[in-house]
């Protein structure tokens, strides 16, 4: 039984390397540093995550706080649509204004 000597083999030599690596953990595919669900998957971990949190946080949803803040957020993105698309505005409006 020499498999036992084979077995002290030394893995401490190893340096600090995370043994395991980061892997999706819905469907075990590949996943950038960082993440735990591949580019697949984080859209449907989202979406169970806010299907949960809507159940777990029903009263919290419907507070008057949450709604102002979903209102503001949404403000927010409606106003800052325009300087998204410079390019929609027509450059000759100015030139009229003056
Ligand atoms: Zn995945």
């Amino acid at each position: 039984m020499r498999s036992r000597a084979e077995r002290t083999t030394p893995i401490s030599t190893t340096p600090v390397v995370p043994k395991t690596r980061p892997r999706c953990l819905v469907c075990g595919g590949a996943v950038t540093t960082g993440s735990r669900y591949c580019l697949n998957c984080v859209p449907i971990v989202n979406r169970e995550n806010l299907q949960e949190q809507a159940k777990l946080g029903r009263i919290a949803t419907h507070s008057p706080s949450a709604e102002a803040r979903r209102s503001a957020t949404q403000t927010k993105q409606f106003a800052a649509i325009p300087s998204w698309n410079p390019s929609e505005r027509p450059s000759w409006l100015n030139e009229k204004a003056y």
